[in-house]
């Protein structure tokens, strides 16, 4: 509530944390935001989960970036980083013009010395569309190659890679809000209740009216309550799971023969593929029993309409885009895709991930997905940019991570995302960070990975700035600026543009409404999506072709966006995780997120009500293993993989799987990424975070 009686202004804006993208209103009391509130947007309905309500305040911080820094000179780049509330020890202030000169002049170096594919980007998944898209414009034109990528390629870029091969669209085909139509709701390897709340609400009403819930998950999570059929599977055994449930569907005579005969190909190929899943061959392999399996596979093959969901639990493994292949696969085969309530819905983590990756901050395609090694395609956007283009897919994050460390990726841009908490295998992405010869990072605190900076320019936090962003259903929605930046702290969009001018690209940008407009002349998914329209519809679902196209927030009721219309069916085989557990390292590690903090934590570990709920790395594993190792909740353990350590508190989850536990990634004193694999999925080039193999240790109480 407001501090004193003072009249207070009202912004209307979104939730700047998760993929549903609620739409709220901040209250403003002078230089203060003192209240927030849920707004009636089609993702919500007026709902916030406590993120969007209480996570805001962090836009006030006291460690709030005000002023441009240089490290100072001779302060080397410890990889045990720095306190981020002394910040003087290492760097020193500097002004905008000094701070922009050095940044641009390293990278410039770089560039003619050797070449532009010794530079990169990562652009941020939590920046607007406009931001997005003048990031992979300043990469592609200025430092002159496509390594540009972002936190894509650690959530869904396998689900990505798996939708465009198979429909050929990587986004969702039916909105959340779809549960309400559909009969059947099959959640897998996501937990909606912690990282998608609001969208989990709407999925509790749904089964309250009647609608049968299937969750399919490692853990035993809060959604499962609501679950008729719940199963547990065990780790790395996706594919097994759902080649058995297509193998029941294709011999039990349900699938759906007249959608495959007109709509798909390569049907044959599945068929052939799962001939050996049979239930009783799986169950082991699962840890789902024979009868189990048949019950779900006829559940979601007899329904009038059933629906998917999946997260991270599926995506981030070295079979994610086969985990996903399978998904296609078994609502294609059925038919439960291109009406209401059916389809396919990656689940999608940051507030603009699906944005950010449209707006083309992915290194093989341009925005819209358009792909840079077409000619015909690149060929049009030299003649919008005014410039030649590399013409070769770039490297994507852990690639660029990799190449670092190698010697020839030698300097980067970094806005708003913290590799030095978010690769996997921490200590080798530290150590690559650190060998840059040059690092500028933009953001709006010193987060880990501002520890490796030369030059730290700081930004615009979410309420400070105006833009578009995209949430999981391809809404486009607005947020609003409800505050300035503090001290000289500045626009993300402008500090771009003056990196961009000192490297030597001339834009004519104005406003962001001007970015936005470059966009849809080259984006034909947006290209009836204007300012004004957005201005005045607040939230407008993408296709949307014209003026007076409504949007279209189901795809596929007569055909997919492929060469001929057509689905492709791809069989997938069985791939196991890169470590697997082995007496010395007996457990299998899970990451993840928790209700209250976001990602690596910088925003919400600084917002007062999140980090008083969940102030304390924890870990969570089963009563089992608890008595096992002989440690009640609360008692600190150590956990070791091969490559790193970390201490946390031991929390009890009644839902973990003995011989499992779960670590959340968000607490930079207890990093779960030291412990993580960098193996990748080869077609998503996605890190394999929810498998690893770890030990425990008890550390002895004080
Ligand atoms: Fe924000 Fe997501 Fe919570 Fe909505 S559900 S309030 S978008 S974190």
């Amino acid at each position: 509530e407001p501090a004193t009686s003072a009249p207070t202004t009202q912004v209307d804006s979104l939730c700047p944390y998760c993929g549903v993208g609620c739409q709220l209103t901040y209250h403003v009391q002078g230089e203060k935001i003192v209240r927030v509130e849920g707004r009636d947007g089609p993702a919500n309905h007026a709902r916030l989960c406590v993120k969007g309500r209480f996570g805001f305040d962090y836009i006030h911080h006291p460690e709030r970036l005000t002023r441009p820094l240089i490290r100072r000179e001779g302060k080397p780049k410890s990889l045990d980083g720095f306190d981020p509330s002394r910040p003087l020890d290492v760097f020193r202030e500097a002004s905008w013009d000094e701070a922009l000169a050095l940044a641009a002049d390293g990278l410039r170096q770089i560039r003619e010395a050797h070449g532009g594919r010794s530079l990169a980007g990562f652009g941020s998944a939590k920046g607007s569309n406009e931001e997005a898209y003048v990031f992979q414009k300043l990469v592609r034109t200025g430092f002159g190659s496509n390594n540009v990528d972002h936190c894509t390629r650690l959530c869904h870029a396998s689900s990505v890679a798996a939708l465009l091969e198979g429909v050929g669209s990587g986004a969702v085909s039916n909105p959340v809000a779809d549960v309400a139509d559909a009969d059947v709701i099959l959640i897998i390897g996501a937990n909606p209740s912690a990282n998608h709340p609001v969208a989990a609400s709407f999925i509790k009403n749904a089964v309250k009216a009647g609608k049968t819930l299937i969750m399919m998950d490692p853990r035993r999570t809060d959604l499962a309550r609501h679950a008729r059929y719940f199963l547990q599977f065990r780790p790395d055994s996706d594919v097994a799971l759902l080649n058995c449930l297509i193998h029941v569907i294709i011999d039990e005579g349900l699938v759906d023969q007249h959608f495959v005969e007109q709509r798909t190909e390569d049907f044959a190929a599945l068929r052939e593929q799962v001939a050996d899943f049979s239930p009783e061959r799986m169950a082991p392999v699962c840890g789902i029993d024979a009868d189990t399996l048949r019950t779900v596979a006829r559940c979601y093959a007899r329904a009038n309409a059933a629906m998917i969901f999946w997260g991270m639990g599926v995506s981030q493994h070295v079979h994610g885009t086969d985990n996903v292949r399978c998904l296609i696969a078994l609502a294609l085969i059925t038919g439960q895709i291109g009406r209401p309530g059916t389809g396919l819905h990656p689940l999608r983590g940051q507030n603009n991930v699906q944005g950010a990756s449209d707006a083309g901050l992915i290194p093989m395609v341009l925005p819209d997905y358009q792909r840079v090694d077409d000619p015909a395609i690149r060929a049009r956007f030299e003649a919008a940019w005014g410039c030649a283009l590399d013409p070769v897919p770039g490297l994507t994050v852990v690639e660029i991570m990799d190449a670092a460390l190698a010697g020839q990726i030698r300097g980067m841009l970094i806005m708003g995302e913290n590799p030095a908490m978010s690769d996997p295998d921490l200590n080798h992405a530290r150590q690559a960070l650190a060998s840059l010869e040059h690092l500028v990072v933009q953001d709006i605190f010193l987060t880990e990975t501002a520890a490796f900076a030369d030059v730290v320019l700081p930004a615009s936090a979410f309420p400070e700035k105006d833009g578009s962003f995209t949430n999981t259903d391809r809404r486009v929605q607005l947020g609003r600026a409800a505050l300035k930046p503090p001290g000289d702290a500045r626009q993300d969009l402008w500090i771009l543009q003056q990196l961009a001018m000192r490297m030597g690209c001339q834009w004519p940008f104005q406003d962001t409404a001007g970015v936005f407009d470059e966009m849809r002349r080259l984006m034909p998914s947006i290209a009836g999506i204007d300012w004004q329209r957005l201005l005045r519809e607040e939230s407008i679902t993408y296709p949307c072709h014209s003026a007076d196209d409504p949007g279209q927030p189901i795809l596929f009721s007569d055909d997919f966006p492929t060469s001929n219309g057509r689905a492709r069916i791809v069989p997938a085989g069985l791939v196991p995780a890169a470590e697997r557990p082995d007496t010395e390292y007996p457990l299998v590690l899970i990451t993840g997120r928790l209700l209250e903090h976001w990602h690596t934590g910088a925003m919400t570990r600084r917002a007062t009500v999140l980090d008083a709920l969940e102030p304390d790395p924890v870990v969570m594993m089963a009563p089992s293993v608890m008595a096992g190792l002989g440690v009640g909740p609360g008692d600190m353990v150590r956990l070791y993989s091969r490559r790193g350590q970390v201490e946390a508190q031991v929390r009890v989850d009644a839902g973990m799987r003995e011989g499992e536990v779960f670590l959340p990634f968000c607490y930079r004193e207890a990093a779960a990424n030291l412990l993580t694999h960098d193996a990748l999925d080869p077609w998503g080039k996605i890190p394999e975070f929810k498998y690893c193999a770890v030990q425990l240790e008890a550390l002895a109480s004080c």
